[in-house]
């Protein structure tokens, strides 16, 4: 075939692609079109997942009558003048593509009036070309853009998409993230079925949390508010005992604009280091904001990728901003997780009323009255007081239950302290304060063991050779990938030297490329991981007592540095309710 110059309405549609992959496309774009208008409010409807009709209505500034055929021309915008402007952008706009690219993958209807004129003026285009003239029509001020038969001429395309309730749900998901990031505009999005969000638009961003998550989740969600040099970050997150199984609830805003960026998430995932369970993840919807030229927003046509100018900074200031609001809440865990509350014994009278802690999922039985109620709610809330703090009150070891969990009462009540998380715990405190403080105690070792490793894991070593040095390691190469231990932390001392030494260099899990700062600390918490008392050994009552007073010193006691519970606390509140002694008199 010869090379020829493609037909527009074929280029165009090829250039759609790239703007316009599923419906909740079609409304990222208009709406961010209505918000760079200047819309109070913005209105969408969508029928049949948005593969029927898309409709969003603004009331920003409109487009005058004599820019509306422009407006659905590829590269026209109002946005962009110079190639300068590109490194300053201001608006979420500026490719003047959008409009153009959805109109040569739809029937597309624009209607807009701005304040000047008495009457409105629409505009029809089908598959990219423009039906007959503009009319006058009678309509507010502002735009309603009208997309309907998505793909109807890219077959292709329309076998593509996902279920409707898929493509709801990212339409759902799309529209309240931008409720969030513009509380001051008012969002109503509609589907067959009904409303799906209302916002106020009065800038209360709780509110719309709230209908987001659920009013007891929104409550929950800790406030960020950082501010550096000319970086802000706003938003929130959650705290480490509110997770996900997923990271899809991870979300940032860059000046505005939502992006997905993987370093952006990883600092925040940092951020919770040691605070969650392996496999879980934060909620955050987080609001960045820089220099416009400190961001590149021109990668992708979708703009949903962006690159920064100084990605470290931002990352370790992103870290910081996170962290410090998980720690000024509290780093502990609530509730254990699977420490369930419900009425278990069917009462005939309210004396008989009891609780009981539930293994199962079940959930939440609704309180048979209202005194009944208030009762459970104050247990929780003394639990959740109780846990709030940090450290740990002063503990009388009471004994060991199966060699794995310590038993011990407090002036409020019980706990019951897994013995290796703990020791976990009180390892890795100890050693990054020996390290932070620059004099982390060396071992050396009488026998020096060698130790042979894969290419990929010797990689590893020798690249941080001088880490392991600062952790109290004395390493040297021995032979081709092999290698003596000449010392260890004296924390260690006592333990495999070998098993410590491997522990080391297991890999990062994927995707978890840490920051250079927090390397130390992960290789820290996997090594005191192997050298922590197991479960199945019997400690001494002397063991014990030190067990739980090193426990006391530490700063997040409730949690081992991989982020499991170190204990479960049972108040003396907890436990009067369970004994029916509260909540009946
Ligand atoms: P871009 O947003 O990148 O400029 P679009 O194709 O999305 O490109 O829109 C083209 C132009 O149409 C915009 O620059 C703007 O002038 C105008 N426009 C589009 N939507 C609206 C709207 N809702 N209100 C006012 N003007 C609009
Ligand atoms: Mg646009």
């Amino acid at each position: 075939m010869p090379i020829h110059v493609l037909p527009p309405e074929i280029a165009s549609q090829i250039a759609a692609g790239e703007v316009v992959e599923r419906p909740a496309s079609v409304v990222k774009e208009l709406v961010e079109n209505a918000l760079d208008a200047g819309a109070r409010s913005i209105t969408v409807r969508v029928r049949a997942a948005g593969k029927k009709q898309v409709q969003v209505a603004d009331d920003g500034c409109g487009i005058p009558p004599d820019e509306m055929a422009l407006a659905v021309s590829r590269h026209a915008t109002s946005k962009l003048f110079s190639a300068e402007d590109l490194f300053r952008v201001t608006t979420l706009g500026f490719r003047g593509e959008a409009l153009a690219s959805i109109a040569s993958v739809s029937r597309l209807t624009l209607t807009s009036r701005i304040a000047q004129e008495a009457t409105g003026v629409r505009l029809r285009v089908e598959g990219g070309v423009i039906q007959g003239k503009p009319e006058r029509v009678g309509a507010p001020v502002g735009t309603m853009v009208e997309v309907a038969d998505l793909f109807y001429n890219v077959p292709a395309r329309l076998k593509f998409l996902k279920q409707d309730l898929t493509e709801q749900r990212a339409i759902d998901a799309l529209l309240s993230r931008y409720a969030l990031a513009y509380p001051q505009v008012r969002f109503h999005l509609e589907f067959e079925r009904g409303v799906s969000l209302q916002t106020a638009g009065d800038g209360d961003r709780r509110a719309i949390l709230a209908a987001l998550y659920g009013v007891e989740v929104a409550r929950q969600m800790l406030e960020v508010s950082a501010e550096e040099d000319n970086l802000r970050l706003d938003g929130f997150v959650s705290p480490p005992a509110l997770t996900r199984s997923n990271r899809r609830e991870i979300t940032f805003f860059v000046n505005g604009r939502w992006v997905q960026d993987v370093p952006l998430a990883t600092a925040l995932l940092q951020a919770y280091h040691t605070l969650l369970m392996v496999g879980r993840y934060p909620l955050s919807i987080l609001f960045l904001a820089m220099p416009p030229e400190a961001v590149d927003v021109n990668v992708h046509p979708a703009k949903a990728e962006v690159r920064f100018r100084e990605p470290e900074r931002l990352f370790s200031f992103v870290q910081r901003a996170v962290r410090r609001a998980l720690l000024a809440s509290s780093p502990v865990p609530t509730l254990p997780p699977r420490l369930l509350w419900k009425d278990s014994i069917p009462s005939s009278s309210k004396q008989d009323e009891a609780w009981q802690l539930g293994h199962d999922s079940a959930p939440v039985v609704a309180p048979s009255s209202d005194s009944a109620r208030q009762d459970r709610e104050e247990a929780i809330e003394t639990v959740l007081a109780q846990s709030s703090m940090e450290r740990l009150p002063l503990l009388r070891p009471v004994g060991q239950v199966g060699a794995a969990y310590l038993v011990a009462e407090g002036p409020d009540g019980l706990y019951l302290i897994d013995q290796h998380a703990a020791h976990e715990r009180i390892l890795f405190e100890k050693l990054m304060k020996q390290y932070a403080s620059g004099q982390v105690v060396r071992q050396p070792l009488l026998q020096p063991p060698t130790v042979h490793l894969p290419p990929a894991s010797a990689r590893i070593v020798d690249e941080w050779l001088d880490r392991l040095h600062a952790l109290g390691f004395e390493i040297e190469l021995f032979g081709p990938a092999t290698y003596r231990v000449r010392a260890v932390p004296a924390l260690f001392a006592g333990g495999d030297a070998t098993a410590v030494f491997r522990a080391v260099v297991e890999d990062f899990e994927e995707d978890e490329t840490p920051l250079q700062q927090e390397i130390e600390a992960r290789l820290a918490a996997r090594i005191c991981k192997r050298l922590a008392v197991r479960a199945g050994q019997v400690l001494s009552p002397e063991e014990q007592r030190a067990l739980l007073a090193d426990l006391e010193a530490c700063d997040s006691p409730r949690t081992c540095p991989h982020g499991r519970p170190t204990m479960i606390y049972l108040s003396v509140a907890l436990l009067e309710q369970q004994f029916g002694r509260r909540g009946t008199r």
